[in-house]
């Protein structure tokens, strides 16, 4: 009939999944009692196994619930530590090692904590049984304790003690029962003695007729009754550590021997209970009962359960199944749809125009390095230009000086590292584009999905990225030597360069219009400008470098003066070149020395031109292919399905709507297994009452 606790406790541990409410669980064994009353000895007598923390400083912190499971005869005895993903752990001091660390971690200031530690124990050895362990009482606080250590403690066994549960009151034979701290806490809980067990410990430390007295005590009288036991663990001498598996037979041995030798006080005649093989029995007859009993009631909750969370998954839900590998699926489909969206959208011209203007702006640099600037980094007077930009229209055409500025501007622009800096600028530019899709999806909200993401895409790109820069700087390697311009591309740089200085003269004003706001008007600012300028000219004298003010003004507005003439000259430059560019002399190739950011412009569209051809090969047509891959792989196949469920979980609304699911399955798999056990009970009891 045995098989009744075994599927409950089975029934018990699927209730500890479904977590939540107390009131949802079925009954346990609750071992109690003051310190070196003898607690650890009898449950290690009960498994046969030393396995619990020993030691002086307060071993045992946390609860421990500690589930029996009978196995079959001639099986291997090991236990398990379920939250931890421990299995299978056959040598029990390594057991006792993980419960010493596990209760230590709670910290001194703390000395207790509520939360239990779970430890299933397999053995053909042990009854199926649910014991739960917790820290004994203590009479006196030591000095390294916090003084309201001992309310602590009671207050954790008071929460373990109510009923359904059943007692084990531990209390020794050499202290007076009516001493006990475990005794009076089950008093407290349970007046009436109808679910504690008491076990007296330590029967040989007393006289047999006390101790005989003790068990048939009256004062404090037990419904279930004492059992007395003398459950020292035989001590072990060094190197020779008893051998695990003879524990229970060793305390057997040595209890029967005790008992035997006194037939008045203990034996089949005197009506007591002894030894910790009857104590075993008792606990498995006493548990089963409870059980049994609390069955209907328990079935009763976990109905009322189901139907809250039946309601909560209609309403909220609205009964729409959903699994973490359904949510990941559908996730990653919506991902890749939005994926192909944009492939579909950036290509060979969405290339072209990031890359242009990219050179666009290197162009400037250019120009203004070998064209327009003119030396203001102090303010002493000007050299006199050489020249100068301004020159350059009436310029003869065979000028050597004016060839050379454009040939070495435009040897400049071909020997910039075009293959890296058109790589970098389209592979940064698909991240930014990866991470906004991300954005936009339901990965939003799932920083380990975000981080796979963003690493598929660096792989893939930091892959291809050295064998692109090398065939884009291969295949403009003959641009480095020579640039042919046609007409029409002539034509279409003027156009576009048009633009770009026209852009740029908005972006010197809009600069200036920021200097005049910063320090506090136009007057203010053409004030300072003014100086600025005479001092160039040598009109006024600034002593030293003018870097601790000067002509009234602070070194600070000061900079924002020479700032502001630095722009003044530049927009200044700026419209020249662009009435130039738009001039008869710009108009075609011939006069291309007149003309640097023409051709300049043109050549840098050519050297886009080519780059993206084999950007597009190189690199966006192979990212294309393999990103929906490397997704598959990263967040599909290579996802343990622990991983996918911690993914899952990420978003609190797929957490919750998850966990209701759950929540209702464990609740309906609990109660399946519950009718069927109502059944068999019946059966059972059918079966008796006719027998
Ligand atoms: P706990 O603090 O309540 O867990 O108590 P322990 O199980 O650690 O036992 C305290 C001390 O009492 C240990 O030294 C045990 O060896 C000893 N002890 C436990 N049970 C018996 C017993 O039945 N007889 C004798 N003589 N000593 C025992």
């Amino acid at each position: 009939m045995m098989i009744l606790t075994k599927k409950m406790i089975e029934i018990r541990s699927i209730l500890q999944k479904v977590g939540q409410s107390s009131t949802l669980t079925l009954p346990s064994i609750v071992v109690i009692g003051s310190q070196s009353s003898g607690k650890s000895s009898v449950l290690e007598a009960i498994v046969g196994h030393e396995f619990l923390p020993k030691g002086s400083n307060m071993v045992t912190r946390r609860p421990i619930e500690l589930t029996l499971v009978n196995t079959p005869k001639g099986q291997e005895e090991y236990g398990e530590f379920p939250d931890l993903g421990l299995r299978r752990i056959t040598d029990f001091s390594s057991i006792q090692r993980t419960l010493t660390e596990l209760n230590l971690a709670v910290p001194d200031s703390e000395c207790v904590s509520h939360e239990p530690i779970h430890l299933t124990v397999y053995s053909p050895n042990v009854p199926d049984l649910s014991l739960i362990d917790l820290p004994g009482y203590i009479q006196v606080v030591g000095a390294n304790q916090p003084l309201e250590l001992k309310q602590k403690i009671a207050e954790l066994c008071d929460k373990y003690i109510q009923p359904p549960n059943v007692i084990l009151a531990i209390s020794a034979a050499d202290v007076d029962l009516a001493n006990s701290t475990a005794l009076r806490a089950s008093r407290r809980v349970d007046p009436r003695g109808e679910r504690t067990i008491g076990v007296i410990t330590k029967m040989d430390l007393v006289d047999p007729i006390r101790g005989a007295a003790i068990l048939n005590d009256k004062q404090y009288g037990l419904r279930l009754g004492y059992v007395g036991v003398v459950a020292k663990a035989p001590s072990t001498p060094g190197l020779f550590k008893i051998g695990h598996t003879n524990l229970m037979s060793t305390i057997t041995k040595q209890e029967n021997a005790y008992f035997s030798s006194h037939p008045l006080e203990f034996g089949p005649e005197a009506g007591v209970n002894v030894g910790t093989t009857t104590l075993r029995k008792k606990l498995m007859n006493v548990l089963e009962q409870t059980m049994s009993s609390s069955l209907q009631g328990t079935s009763d909750a976990i109905k009322q359960e189901l139907e809250e969370a039946t309601y909560e998954f209609k309403v909220q839900y609205n009964d729409r199944p959903l699994s973490a590998e359904s949510y990941l699926a559908e996730s990653l489909d919506a991902f890749k749809h939005s994926f192909k969206q944009f492939t579909e959208e950036f290509g060979r011209p969405q290339m072209h125009e990031l890359l242009k203007n990219e050179l666009d702006q290197k162009v400037l640099d250019l120009l203004a390095a070998r064209y327009w600037n003119k030396p203001i980094e102090d303010l002493s007077p000007a050299k006199p230009d050489v020249d100068s930009i301004y020159d350059l229209p009436k310029a003869d055409p065979d000028s050597l000086y004016w060839h050379r500025q454009l040939d070495a501007s435009t040897s400049a622009l071909t020997k910039l590292g075009v293959g890296r800096l058109a790589t970098t600028v389209v592979a940064s530019s698909i991240q930014a584009h990866i991470d906004r899709i991300i954005g936009q999806s339901t990965f939003a909200n799932h920083p380990f999905a975000r981080d796979a993401i963003m690493e598929a895409t660096s792989t893939i790109l930091n892959e291809r990225y050295y064998s692109t820069s090398d065939q884009v700087e291969n295949c403009i390697k003959p641009y480095k030597f020579e640039i042919d311009v046609d007409e029409r591309e002539w034509g279409l740089g003027r156009e576009q360069v048009g633009n770009v200085l026209k852009k740029e003269l908005k972006d010197c004003e809009s600069a200036l219009g920021s200097l005049e706001s910063a320090v506090g008007g136009r007057r203010k600012l053409k004030e300072v400008m003014g100086f600025v300028d005479k001092a160039r000219k040598g009109d006024v004298i600034v002593e030293g470098d003018g870097r601790s003010g000067a002509g009234g003004f602070s070194a600070a507005l000061l900079a924002r003066g020479r700032e502001a003439v630095f722009l003044r000259d530049r927009a200044d430059i700026i419209k020249l070149r662009l009435m130039a560019v738009k001039s008869k002399q710009c108009a075609g190739i011939n006069n291309k020395y007149y003309c640097p950011e023409v051709f300049l412009n043109a050549a840098a569209s050519k050297l886009a031109s080519t780059a993206v051809l084999f950007l597009n090969v190189e690199l966006l047509s192979e990212f294309y292919y393999n990103f929906p891959r490397e997704l598959d792989l990263r967040l599909g196949r290579q996802l343990a399905p622990s991983e996918v469920e911690k993914f899952a979980r990420e978003d609190p609304r797929i957490r919750h709507h998850l966990e209701v699911i759950r929540r209702k399955e464990l609740l309906e798999l609990v109660l399946e297994k519950m009718e069927s056990l109502r059944q068999l009970e019946g059966r059972e009891r059918e079966r008796r009452g006719g027998a």
